[in-house]
């Protein structure tokens, strides 16, 4: 190896952020907080409760509520086998042992004995839920149970390549076998609120359950403006109680109530009602079959949909496609009476709370479970990525996850869109500068220095407090720099009088004054 070459190998590996993901720094970090801040407060003045979801579950979960033929299910998971069975791995070994030790058809029993112990724990983590009972696992333990029952039946007379044949392959497959849960970062949250809901039996509180939720969630998307693998979402989910069109309304008004808290630009809501079990599914039979007419003019995304997901054609931004789309069937010309009464009375009551909307006959979401009342907000300054919110009712997603047969409806907002949003339109939070910057020279006036500083922050002002003793003039460029609005000025001087001087940054005025003026001062700001 050349000298230069070893160099470069010593150099440091330099990392940086995965693509789709990125850090949140100072001072963008305050309108995120003050984002959160104000979602708190508005969702508890509706009477919500914070819940506060794993960020991974079993794939399963989503796989079940989402639904297998959405985008986020089929490609934009992040999934990992995880395991914690380690009583199993122990017991996997020891027939590996087993077929190690005893090479001789006599001696079939003692891998017969561990075979046996090895599936009846397998068998046991999958009752317990430890061990998913993927395709691979259920094949697995079919053959090795076959295995086993031939290894019962060996005689000492059996030729021993035959054996060795059999053992060989359990080798085999207990190397290939993975166990464990296949689990997944959340993609979003609605699926683990249910899952809560039902583990903790919160049917048995007064109902409806209110909660929300704040924090990332994890789809492998083409990152862009407006689009990461990592991203933030804050929820709201009502559970249980009625269906009565008041919720739908209400939750619709939480958010614009938040959003309007926040100045945010540019918002508009449209909605609209995409049926229920009763009449979607004749629905998107009609839709497909049309679709199926002017096949061959639409892009291979929604020659593909006709078959796995008609509704979300109508969700197409091709330009080539949106003249065949204004022509399909509206949704709303084939709902059921009840469907049509709910949405009905869904835009009185938006119109009681002065909640100004757009109906979208085109609106669908793009995960299965919704029904009924669907709703997409945009706000402005985000291009095409202009969905800062999506929400809609999803009756009986509970039961379908095991639970109760309940009503539900929910929102998720999309935080780093919002951020944006505000962001674009000027609404950002002042840079955050520190009220007092001391600075101190001399070994008496440090010690000084560390009470007041103490004092201060007591008193809730931002205190910088530099650790080693500076000239004055660097001192004050320092506090300059730090967008401080104050200078406490201790020196020798100073501490010996008990007066201190306290110099304001923006007109380099100076006044003197005693630790309880300073601070009595400082207060009435
Ligand atoms: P889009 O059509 O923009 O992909 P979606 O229908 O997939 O959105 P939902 O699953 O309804 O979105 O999520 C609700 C909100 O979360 C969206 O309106 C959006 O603001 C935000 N969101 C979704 N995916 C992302 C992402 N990859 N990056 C940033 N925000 C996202
Ligand atoms: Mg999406």
């Amino acid at each position: 190896m050349s000298e230069g070459a070893a160099k470069k190998e010593d150099k440091p590996r330099k990392f940086q952020a995965i693509r789709g993901t990125r850090d949140l720094l100072p001072p963008e970090t305050t309108l995120w907080n003050r984002v959160e801040q104000t979602a708190h407060s508005v969702f508890a003045t509706f009477g919500f409760g914070e819940i506060r979801v794993p960020v991974f579950e079993p794939t399963e979960l989503f796989a079940r509520s989402i639904g297998l033929n959405t985008d986020v299910v089929s490609k934009e998971m992040y999934t990992f086998a995880d395991h914690d069975l380690q009583g199993l791995d122990i017991s996997c070994s020891q027939v590996i042992r087993m077929i190690d030790m005893f090479s001789s058809p006599g001696q079939a029993q003692y891998v017969v004995t561990a075979l046996n112990h090895f599936l009846a724990a397998a068998n046991q983590e999958i009752v317990r839920g430890n061990l998913s009972r993927t395709p691979e696992v259920v094949i697995a333990m079919q053959r090795l149970e076959e295995d086993m029952l031939f290894l019962s039946g060996v005689q000492a007379t059996t030729p021993s390549a035959e054996f060795s044949y059999r053992t060989n392959e359990i080798r085999l497959t207990l190397e290939a076998m993975q166990w464990g849960i296949d689990v997944a970062l959340r993609p979003e949250a609605t699926a683990s609120v249910c899952r809560a809901y039902i583990e903790h039996n919160m049917q048995q509180l007064p109902q409806p359950v209110k909660l929300y939720y704040m924090g990332p969630m994890f789809r492998r998307e083409r990152p862009q403006k407006g689009r990461y693998r990592q991203f933030y979402q804050i929820g709201a989910e009502i559970l249980g109680g009625t269906d009565s069109p008041a919720i739908d309304a209400e939750v619709i008004e939480m958010v614009m109530t938040f959003f309007d808290k926040l100045e945010l630009q540019g918002v508009q809501l449209d909605i609209n009602s995409i049926g229920c079990r009763d009449c979607r599914p004749k629905y998107v039979e009609l839709l497909r079959a049309e679709l199926l007419k002017v096949k061959d003019k639409l892009g291979p995304d929604s020659q593909r949909r006709i078959e796995t997901n008609p509704l979300r054609v109508l969700d197409s931004k091709l330009e080539s496609e949106q003249k065949i789309i204004e022509k399909l069937p509206h949704i709303a010309d084939h709902l059921c009476n009840d469907c049509a009464t709910h949405y009905a009375a869904v835009k009185r009551q938006l119109e009681l709370r002065g909640v100004i909307y757009r109906e979208n006959w085109r609106l669908v979401r793009g995960l299965d479970y919704y029904m009924r009342t669907t709703f997409e907000i945009t706000a402005a300054g985000l291009g095409s990525q202009n969905a800062v919110c999506g929400g809609g009712r999803y009756d009986g997603l509970v039961e379908l996850l095991g639970g109760p047969s309940i009503k539900g409806i929910g929102f998720a907002i999309g935080e780093d869109r919002l951020i944006l949003s505000l962001q674009e339109s000027g609404k950002l939070p002042a840079q955050q500068g520190r009220d007092v910057y001391i600075a101190w020279m001399g070994e008496k006036a440090h010690a000084t220095a560390i009470r007041a500083a103490k004092d201060l922050r007591n008193a809730g002002f931002s205190v910088e407090l530099p650790p080693v003793e500076q000239k004055f003039g660097k001192a004050l460029g320092q506090a300059d720099k730090l967008g401080a609005r104050f200078a406490l000025i201790l020196g020798d001087n100073e501490v010996a009088e008990g007066l201190w001087t306290l110099k304001t940054l923006a007109d380099g005025s100076q006044q003197k004054l005693t630790e309880p003026d300073l601070l009595d001062f400082l207060r009435k700001l």
